[in-house]
């Protein structure tokens, strides 16, 4: 089984009427809800509410893939709990940053760049899969369309990423790469579809590179240590 963390900052939800009609239970209760219907999952919520103990060392030593949502509510994470998720994700915990989570202090940290990127209000958006056979990418066709997404553009402030599996394409004219993946010891997926005023995660395309990139994230093994030079036996000359 796969144990998986969705963390959400559950504040556009609960401030903005439009928005909670769309998640009733919060971003974090729809991607739990389908990833939770999946056979080799075990899926737990987590809010900036419960923020502290909630990401404890004991929490993310039993979680293997964790998602993040967050938007307005990034500098209210604390820097220690910043620094215990970035630790497990070296150690081999997987990461799954949505949408406006390329600005968390997590990412930007994993990333050591600013992770800025262009962005406009409304537009539709056309991903078009460019690594099909790229695990994330089984049972997505060559394009879909969301027809309303927030339009985020290049260039996008990050280092160059392993792979490249999905490109956003905007009515506007734009380019993103949309889904993009780091090795950071664990495996990272960005994804950036799921502005919180349209039903993105609703979408069951989108459910599905979701589903995937947990699978694609989960370690095969965890507590990648350095050992000290000293302790290290000789090897036989
Ligand atoms: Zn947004």
């Amino acid at each position: 089984m796969i144990n998986v963390l969705v963390w959400n900052e559950y504040l556009h939800e609960r401030m903005y009427e439009g928005v909670g009609r769309i998640y009733p239970r919060g971003i974090h209760g729809c991607i739990a809800e389908f990833l939770g219907r999946c056979d080799d999952m075990n899926v737990k919520t987590v809010t900036l509410e419960d923020e502290d103990d909630a990401l404890s060392d004991e929490v993310l030593s039993e979680t293997d893939v964790l998602i993040w949502w967050g938007h307005m509510a990034h500098d209210k994470v604390s820097n220690e709990t910043v620094d215990r998720v970035v630790r497990h994700i070296n150690g081999g915990m997987g990461f799954i940053p949505l949408h406006s989570a390329h600005h968390s202090k997590v990412m930007k940290k994993l990333c050591g760049t600013t992770c800025n990127l262009g962005w406009r209000n409304d537009d539709k958006e056309r991903i078009w899969t460019v690594s099909p056979m790229h695990p994330i990418a089984q049972g997505i066709p060559e394009h879909f369309e969301l027809p309303h997404e927030e339009m985020y553009s290049e260039p996008f402030d990050i280092p160059n990423p392993d792979e490249v599996v999905f490109m956003g394409w905007f009515a506007g004219g734009e380019v993103f790469r949309s889904g993009v993946t780091f090795t950071r010891g664990g495996r990272i997926f960005y994804f950036q579809p799921g502005h919180e005023e349209y039903p993105t995660y609703h979408n069951e395309t989108v459910q599905r590179v979701i589903i995937n990139a947990v699978r694609w994230a989960a370690p095969v093994t965890r507590a990648h240590r350095c050992i000290p030079v000293e302790n290290r036996k000789r090897l036989p000359e």
